[in-house]
């Protein structure tokens, strides 16, 4: 099968099975010179640590003008030679048709399409059009802001091509104020993006989301606790001299102690269905109950909300909402929940209880 007729949700991604898992994808942020890339690569296989595929861009797309825009084709004979003296598979950013032109005909492995590229439907096209009927693996980076159809209409467009072999690269999503991330991870969305494609390879990339060295560890172990198969980590043979991102970029060194740390987590739950049962029957009746609960409350919300309908009370009463934030976050310590979700869950309960009384006052 191939073309218009398939289905995101029907490809079988083998391409990432075949490889070792986790699937660490490294190597630099830019290819700046052979020098650097050669070392980068040696001295990761010298390191022992399994790293089935390097990266580089070639291709930088920079923020502002005058920047380093990358080697250009020139680093593809780079990658070339990564790849025959040390046995990587390579992958690089592309861009345009120029770009997917140039990468095909230098044999690189896999291609990505970067963050800025998603949100751009056009360019996703073209891209997708340059790559027709290609088997090699296309990763789509999440577009840069927190848009979810578009990461997956860009994944469309590819296969709507004929392209099989597709997988997804979690780099975060840029919000305006200053986080103490690079680009906030927003689980959410690549949690949803999970649910409904379970067969496309998920890799998560640390280094953009943290934009610094500190956190790409746990990063990295969040996203295989919950189920992705790799992560792409930049990684430089001198990360403080690097011509981009040189305060999220590692050594190689750094990055086999990374791996070697990490704890990869299997999807399947064989051999202990029945343990697993028992909790999740308990949890299904706990979940039950709470719903009843919830809608006792509720109903004792709309008691009241009669109450201050006839007596022309306002809905919103602060310092009763205070008693309430204060009893559960109170609740929260002693039974050793964290204050800021049970916050989250009284805001949402508030809110329907003001919902509800709000029905009563305009339609009852
Ligand atoms: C990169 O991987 O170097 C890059 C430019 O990433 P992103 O598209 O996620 O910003
Ligand atoms: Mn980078």
């Amino acid at each position: 099968m191939g073309g218009n007729d398939m289905k995101l949700e029907d490809l079988k991604n083998e391409w990432a099975n075949e490889l070792p898992s986790p699937l660490i994808i490294a190597g630099p942020c830019s290819a700046e010179s052979e020098t650097q890339m050669l070392e980068t690569a040696r001295r990761i296989k010298e390191s022992g640590a399994v790293v089935p595929i390097f990266r580089a861009g070639i291709w930088k797309p920079r923020t502002k003008p005058n920047g380093f825009e990358g080697v250009g084709v020139i680093g593809l004979n780079w990658l070339k030679k990564v790849k025959e003296e040390f046995g990587f598979k390579t992958t690089t950013e592309v861009a345009n048709a120029h770009h997917v032109a140039a990468a095909l005909e230098a044999d690189v492995d896999i291609l990505w399409i970067g963050a800025r590229s998603t949100v751009n439907p056009f360019t996703v096209q073209e891209i997708a059009e340059a790559l027709r009927g290609t088997e090699k693996p296309v990763l789509v980076k999440n577009p840069v802001n927190p848009d979810l159809a578009l990461w997956i209409g860009a994944m469309e467009r590819l296969i709507g091509q004929g392209i099989e072999n597709i997988g997804a690269i979690h780099r975060g999503f840029s919000t305006y104020q200053k986080t103490k991330y690079r680009n906030t991870p927003n689980w959410q969305i690549a949690l949803d993006f999970r649910n409904q494609f379970p067969n496309i390879p998920m890799i998560v990339d640390p280094s953009h989301i943290c934009g610094n060295r500190t956190g790409l560890a746990s990063v990295a172990q969040e996203a295989l606790n919950v189920g992705y198969q790799g992560a792409m980590i930049e990684t430089h043979s001198d990360p403080d001299n690097a011509w981009s991102d040189a305060a999220q970029q590692i050594t190689p060194e750094v990055l086999a102690g990374i791996i070697s740390n990490l704890k990869t987590r299997k999807a399947d739950i064989s051999g202990y269905e029945d343990e697993m049962e028992k909790h999740r029957t308990l949890i299904s009746d706990i979940d039950f109950q709470l719903i009843g609960l919830l809608s006792q409350r509720m109903k004792e919300a709309e008691k009241i909300g009669i109450i201050k309908k006839d007596k022309n009370i306002a809905i919103f009463q602060p310092d009763r909402w205070k008693i309430i934030r204060e009893y559960a976050a109170q609740k929260a310590d002693e039974t050793g929940m964290s204050q800021g979700f049970i916050e989250r869950v009284f805001k949402a309960i508030h809110e329907e209880s003001i919902e509800v009384q709000n029905n009563i006052m305009i339609h009852k």
